[in-house]
């Protein structure tokens, strides 16, 4: 539904009478036509409205001033100016590239008026349309017969069972029409990079700032993939964080590369800090390649931008400093940086291209924007060559790729352009300081305890928060100046149990329980470590939802104050054991899981565990070969010292390889271990709280077991 807003209180009669019957007109064309009562409410209205496809308002009385207010909101939108004779034009007009449209009351020319207003509507949404979508669109609804793949046809062979049907009606029409073959030459392709899907490409490059983009219908974890195997040939050496997602581990177990690592920091809070700066030093690099056997000079590194609890880079002291000539920000976590100015200098596609250098970044378009799942976009500056990039594309993309997945990325871009998508980006930052403060409040009004937000003591100024090295809050020893930075969208609460220098208190409340109560209540955390909780405010996250998250955490409060029963409190869990959890209150699980994590020295462990790396007796590409070829056994995990690792082992929390394939638990490296076991233990303690973790297998008696190889 199109809806045009008219500002029109004039209570003058030669006026009025035309804007009246202009209303019928649009009417009569479907048009919904509504009446602002002043200024700030049109303004809210557009902001409020997406839906809104013109505005119509007196030239006499608003004219520019209500322009540029306009044009700050939707430099797009269309704006009907009436005029009478005497209206004065004003000279700045032009200046403002405004889409202003004139007319004069009268009488009769309702008709005509509502014609060129619905053709200004139409050019709006076709501007606001990326090229894409609008070709895909155009396909749909010339409704085309195809004797071609898929094999539904446009949804009909769905209505054809009544299984089928039930799935149609589900998912509505559009959906099937719009998935169409790959053979329809005038949408072009998405492997070619020809006709509409090439200018897609064009307008994602402009849009976020690359000299190239890339669609990616099959996640980062495959643009990832594609990266590196373009960048580093068999044989080569690769700079890889530590802390990166597990597609990167895949990515050296399919290419025989030999991996150094980037080694990050990590708080005693389990937070994964970022790299310190001496790691991107060449004197770092070349030792790190000196020890290594069998590692040459690096040509090309990856680091993972922003870390998963919300820290970015000074990405300009990376991509000066460190020398390899493919430089890979995986930036899964944060495909709006290029919107907002707080972002400036702390992301891969920041700046100009630097020569000799190539500079990847890649965006899970669908993880912090609104497109489908596994939308995503590779991002280059500099130069590659792009016949041979084209075929690593190639190599991990489907012969069949899902247009709606296409279009729904490249409509990301289009959201995220011009004044329509600033906004978007700051109204998410400033719900997210807002949500902060009002922790920061309820914190102080509160009797007793309540949760605590991870962040700077001062954050009245909106930007991205420098981890100062004379602050104590972020809880990271010996820091590097100006190098890292928290974003604010990304919230990480602390509950009670730890102190800002990890030691662990008296009493505690885990944040795996605060956790499951809030699933109960269908608001999903998107990370819990030992006594933080991670949300993301994405631009999805609206203040109704914001308010729900905070409610709950009161309820929480008080239903743990209460001392309620785990029956009454977090029923889900009690019915995964009601014999265990019969009887048993909030107050006293809370307290024995915190005393399981004082008995086995958690966060000590933690940080033990991810500092002292395991020793690499083969690269993950050849352990990979060895368990192809079978010469793999499974050991129970208390075995695992001196034996080489088949798999990557990887717990969530913090979600990040703790051992990759072809590596080696040493004695100087058993703390791993002993973490591993203890996250197998506080599970096997209390059920409901078993740790994923890839890589270890639960065996029918509770115990774990690990591939080694033979
Ligand atoms: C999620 C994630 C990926 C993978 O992205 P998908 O779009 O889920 O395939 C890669 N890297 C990082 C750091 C991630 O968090």
């Amino acid at each position: 539904m199109n809806i045009i807003a008219i500002l029109n209180h004039l209570g003058v009669f030669f006026k009025e009478e035309p804007i009246h019957q202009l209303q019928a007109s649009l009417e009569s064309k479907g048009f919904q036509v509504v009446y602002p009562v002043d200024v700030q409410d049109l303004l809210k209205l557009i902001e409020k409205n997406p839906r809104v496809t013109g505005v119509i308002f007196d030239w006499d009385k608003y004219s520019l001033g209500l322009c540029k207010e306009i044009h700050d909101r939707n430099e797009k939108l269309p704006i009907f100016a009436f005029a009478n004779d005497q209206s004065t034009l004003d000279i700045h007009l032009a200046d403002l590239r405004l889409n202003v449209h004139f007319f004069e009351y009268r009488l009769g020319m309702a008709d005509d008026i509502a014609l060129k207003m619905g053709q200004a509507t139409q050019d709006y949404q076709d501007t606001i349309l990326p090229p894409f979508t609008k070709a895909l669109f155009k396909y749909v609804e010339e409704g085309k017969y195809t004797f071609c793949t898929p094999g539904h046809m446009g949804g009909t062979a769905f209505q054809m069972s009544p299984a089928g049907s039930i799935f149609y009606d589900f998912y509505g029409p559009n959906a099937f029409k719009a998935d169409v073959s790959i053979s329809m030459p005038e949408l072009g392709s998405l492997l070619d990079h020809s006709g509409p899907h090439k200018e897609a490409e064009e307008y994602i490059a402009r849009t976020f700032n690359a000299d190239r983009s890339y669609i990616v219908t099959n996640g980062t974890s495959t643009a990832n993939k594609i990266v590196g195997m373009f960048s580093a040939p068999a044989g080569s050496t690769v700079l890889v964080d530590r802390n990166c997602h597990k597609s990167l581990t895949h990515l050296m177990m399919m290419s025989d590369v030999t991996p150094i690592y980037f080694r990050p920091t990590r708080n005693a809070y389990g937070i994964l800090g970022g790299i310190p700066q001496s790691e991107f030093l060449p004197e770092t690099i070349h030792a790190k390649v000196a020890a290594t056997p069998g590692a040459k000079m690096p040509r090309y590194a990856v680091i993972t931008n922003s870390t998963y609890d919300g820290l970015l880079y000074n990405t300009g002291f990376i991509k000066e400093n460190l020398e390899t000539p493919f430089i890979h920000f995986d930036s899964a976590w944060v495909p709006y940086t290029n919107f907002s100015p707080i972002y400036e200098g702390k992301c891969g596609m920041s700046g100009d291209a630097i020569p000799g250098k190539v500079v990847y970044e890649t965006q899970s378009t669908h993880k912090l924007l609104a497109a489908f799942s596994q939308g995503s976009m590779i991002h280059i500056k500099g130069e590659v060559e792009e016949e041979t990039f084209n075929e690593a594309f190639m190599m991990h993309t489907s012969t069949s790729p899902q247009y709606g997945i296409v279009a729904s990325t490249e409509i990301a871009a289009a959201m995220m352009r011009g004044n329509t998508g600033k906004r978007l980006i700051k109204d998410s930052i400033d719900r997210a300081i807002s949500f902060r403060k009002e922790i920061k409040y309820l914190r102080e009004q509160s009797e007793g305890w309540f949760f605590d937000v991870w962040q700077p003591d001062n954050i009245d100024s909106v930007e991205c928060w420098k981890l100062d090295p004379k602050d104590a809050w972020h809880g990271f020893k010996d820091i590097d100046d100006n190098h890292m930075y928290l974003d604010p969208i990304k919230v990480t609460l602390l509950t009670p149990g730890m102190g800002s220098d990890g030691q662990l208190l008296g009493s505690g409340i885990p944040a795996s329980l605060v956790s499951k109560f809030l699933d109960e209540r269908g608001i999903v955390v998107e990370k819990t470590g030992p006594y933080n909780l991670l949300f993301l405010f994405s631009i999805g996250i609206d203040q109704s939802k914001a308010m729900q998250l905070l409610r709950a955490l009161t309820e929480f409060k008080r239903a743990y104050d209460l001392n309620l029963s785990i029956k009454k409190m977090l029923p889900a869990l009690y019915n995964e054991a009601p014999h265990f959890y019969e009887g048993m209150r909030i107050q006293e699980l809370a307290q024995a899981i915190h005393e399981l994590t004082i008995k086995y020295r958690l966060p000590e462990l933690m940080f033990k565990a991810f500092d002292v790396l395991p020793e690499m007796k083969m690269t993950p590409h050849a352990a990979w070969q060895q368990e192809l070829a079978g010469n793999v056994e499974e050991v129970p995990l208390q075995q695992m010292v001196g034996r080489v690792s088949a798999n990557m082992i990887l717990p969530y929390p913090p979600g990040v390889p703790l051992v990759l394939p072809g590596e080696v638990v040493t004695d100087a490296s058993r703390p791993v271990l002993d973490f591993l076991q203890m996250l197998c233990d506080i599970g096997a303690h209390y059920p409901g709280f078993e740790t994923d973790i890839h890589g270890l297998y639960r065996q029918a008696d509770g115990s774990y077991t690990v591939k080694v190889l033979r």
